[in-house]
């Protein structure tokens, strides 16, 4: 039987609720598909404070090196908020992340049919449901690219410069063509190779990329029509795929598309198998300890980790139908609605088990 190694990196507020959830999921499908997993617990953000003085210690970054995947709920909370910014436990999830050398950032917006009114799209518009992966460059660009400040005409002035090599450009646009023969096999590059020198380089290396994959359809859209065609029309998207800068900005506008912060996955990848999987939201530490907090997005990060991490899509596709299935009539209170059960945290984790193993 196949074993895989697991890293639960719990975190604080919500995240070791939700972790819980997932990890019952995750065990009913590894007996269902005939895999073991092996679990270690391991410290980050303002746990890792309390415990070591340190957002990100050592034993965490080498516990999720020697995993196939790793799953992470949340951190941050008041407790932290008045600590200096490299010792705040945000700055455990960026390091964690800079550690694993995790570039692509998958974040889907998914619009599960029975939630289509939390969406602040038309019905017509969104039609049956909406599925839209968001592949973003996570490690380079102008978030990474040099930066300061000098005078100019005796006038005070900053700069910050948007660079990408062709081998980053080409990796992300790989990981994007992959993803896109998992799903609809289409990918729509986003850039402004219109303006920018970077984006002319970015969009001839994604064209070379394509030639690799002649069974996946390519488009290109500048930034300024993506943001516009996202609200106009998104059914037209399978996968996007654009840089850091541009895929913050339109990763956040389509998981608003999407509506509830409490369905929202994400997994980011590295070279190789290893992935790092977490819902988008944060550790919620007003609703922590309740037991009310959504778990799916969590569940389905733990989905995509089966997905991407350890290849095992249909397992993922079944939690995907699951979670669609269990919204027609069980709700945590975030995502209420008039004429469905109202449910705990551990009873959608719960339900979600339960239809896996009918
Ligand atoms: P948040 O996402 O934690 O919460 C925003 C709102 O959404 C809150 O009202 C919360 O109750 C609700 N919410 C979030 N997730 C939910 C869920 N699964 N079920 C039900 N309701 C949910 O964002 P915030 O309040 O801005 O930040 C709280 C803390 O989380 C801060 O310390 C912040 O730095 C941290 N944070 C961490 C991450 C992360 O770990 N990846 C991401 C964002 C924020």
């Amino acid at each position: 039987m196949k074993n895989y190694k697991i890293t639960l990196l719990k975190g604080d507020g919500i995240g070791p609720e939700i972790v819980e959830q997932a990890v019952k999921v995750l065990n009913v499908q590894a007996e269902k598909h005939d895999f073991s997993i092996d679990y270690t617990d391991a410290l980050l953000g303002g746990a890792a404070i309390d415990a070591t003085g340190l957002p990100l210690p050592e034993e965490t970054v080498t516990a999720c090196k020697a995993s196939d995947a790793v799953l992470l709920g949340a951190v941050g909370g008041y407790k932290w908020d008045t600590l200096p910014g490299n010792l705040r436990p945000e700055a455990g999830l960026l390091g964690i992340r800079a550690a694993l050398g995790l570039y692509a950032n998958l974040r889907p917006a998914v619009i599960f049919g029975p939630l289509k009114s939390a969406s602040p799209i038309k019905d017509e518009i969104i039609g049956d449901a909406l599925d839209i992966m968001v592949v973003r460059e996570l490690t380079g660009g102008i978030y990474f690219g040099e930066r300061g400040r000098r005078e100019v005409n005796g006038q005070p002035a900053a700069f910050d410069t948007e660079m990408y090599t062709v081998p980053e450009i080409q990796r992300i646009a790989r990981v994007a063509f992959d993803v896109a023969r998992k799903r609809n096999k289409k990918v729509t590059n986003v850039d402004k190779a219109n303006v920018l020198e970077s984006s002319r380089l970015w969009r001839e290396t994604v064209l070379q990329v394509a030639e690799e994959y002649p069974d996946v359809e390519l488009n290109h859209l500048y930034v300024d029509n993506a943001a516009m065609q996202l609200v106009r029309n998104p059914r037209q998207f399978d996968v996007i795929v654009t840089s850091n800068i541009f895929g913050d900005i339109l990763s956040d506008e389509a998981s608003q598309i999407a509506g509830s912060i409490g369905m929202l996955a994400s997994a980011s990848l590295s070279d190789g198998s290893l992935g790092l999987y977490e819902p988008i939201h944060g550790s919620a530490p007003d609703i922590a300890g309740k037991g009310i907090a959504n778990p799916l997005a969590t569940i389905l990060s733990a989905g995509m980790l089966l997905r991407y991490s350890l290849g095992m899509e249909k397992a993922a596709d079944e939690i995907e139908a699951a979670v669609s299935a269990v919204l027609e009539t069980a709700r945590t209170p975030d995502i209420w609605e008039e004429g469905c059960r109202k449910v705990s945290t551990a009873e959608m984790g719960d339900l979600v088990c339960q239809l896996l193993q009918k």
